[in-house]
């Protein structure tokens, strides 16, 4: 495990160098494996938390949909897509700061019926929960809860105030009580510093979480981000390189933000320690197609064992 003293010297190093760097740690732990998952936005918008970045909250004004909880038929038939297109994990989101055991129960229904019918390992993200609710999304199925921190502990208050970095913590905690595996991540270009990346990338590697997204923050209309300049790519991928050093085993994925931030330069990505990625589009936003990017994924993995 690298120690601080040991960050702060990788942090002096090129861009070019810090990639090297972590593609060396991504093949020798990771091999040449790519995930992918994909996930469903099962019910969305007029969320009561002010989280700035994003178009679900009620507190802004916004063109994103506003719809209840979508139908067993409509889930599992995104999750047959989802297993066609090649993604192993499919996730159900819903908007909301959380659920109470009442509002648990359909989705654990959900779960059952995609494990029994589609067969893909079923993950869920459903805001701040508590043990018991965690445990019955565990025992309908859910192998994985996502549970972003968003950003670092210090940044967290100018991102969002209706609640807390803790809160989010506490959900964690919960999941691992509960035997669930946690994926949580969170977003780059919120108008944090490089510093605050590796203090998320740190309680992340402390919190022991099992895979880790990275969101790059695509500022959208009506939200108070939605003027904040674009992260410049090279500090993105000097961050996607550092979080591989600190987390050299855990799976690195790219989710929102990959084709509008990245755009052309995805594989660089991918040169400097991401091994997974999102597909089929995300939250409020539509992604590549994903011929698109079985070809990419193909291409990429030819590269690594050239
Ligand atoms: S990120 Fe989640 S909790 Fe925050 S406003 Fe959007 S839907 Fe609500």
């Amino acid at each position: 495990m690298i120690s601080t003293a040991e960050i702060k010297k990788l942090q002096k190093l090129s861009l070019q160098e810090l990639s090297a760097l972590a593609l060396e740690q991504k093949l020798a732990n990771r091999g040449q494996q790519v995930s992918l998952c994909s996930i469903i936005n099962a019910k969305s918008g007029k969320c009561s938390e002010d989280c700035r970045f994003c178009t679900q909250s009620a507190h802004y004004n916004t063109d994103s949909p506003i719809y209840p909880l979508k139908s067993r038929q409509e889930v599992l038939a995104a999750a047959s897509e989802a297993k066609q297109i090649g993604a192993t994990r499919f996730s159900l989101v819903t908007s909301g700061r959380g659920m109470n055991r009442e509002q648990v129960e359909p989705i654990a229904e959900l779960v059952a019926a995609i494990r029994e019918q589609v067969g893909i390992k079923v993950c869920a993200s459903l805001g701040i929960l508590g043990l018991n609710e965690l445990t019955i999304l565990k025992n309908a199925g859910v192998s994985r809860y996502h549970h972003n921190l968003e950003t670092s502990k210090e940044f967290f208050p100018k991102v969002v105030s209706s609640h807390t970095f803790e809160d989010r913590v506490d959900t964690i905690k919960a999941c691992q009580e509960a035997d669930l595996e946690v994926c949580a991540g969170g977003i780059f270009g919120l108008g944090e510093s490089e510093a605050d990346r590796i203090s998320m990338a740190l309680s992340l590697r402390e919190l022991k979480v099992d895979s880790v997204p990275i969101n790059i923050l695509i500022p959208l209309p009506g939200t108070p981000f939605a003027d904040l300049p674009a992260i410049p790519v090279a500090d993105v991928l000097r961050s996607i390189a550092l979080y591989r050093l600190i987390h050299p085993k855990v799976p690195l994925r790219l989710a929102g933000g990959r084709e509008s931030i990245l755009n052309d330069l995805l594989g660089t990505a991918f040169m400097s320690g991401i091994d997974g990625m999102m597909i089929g589009g995300y939250l409020t936003q539509r992604g590549r197609s994903p011929e698109e990017d079985s070809r990419f994924v193909a291409e990429i993995q030819q590269i690594w064992t050239s």
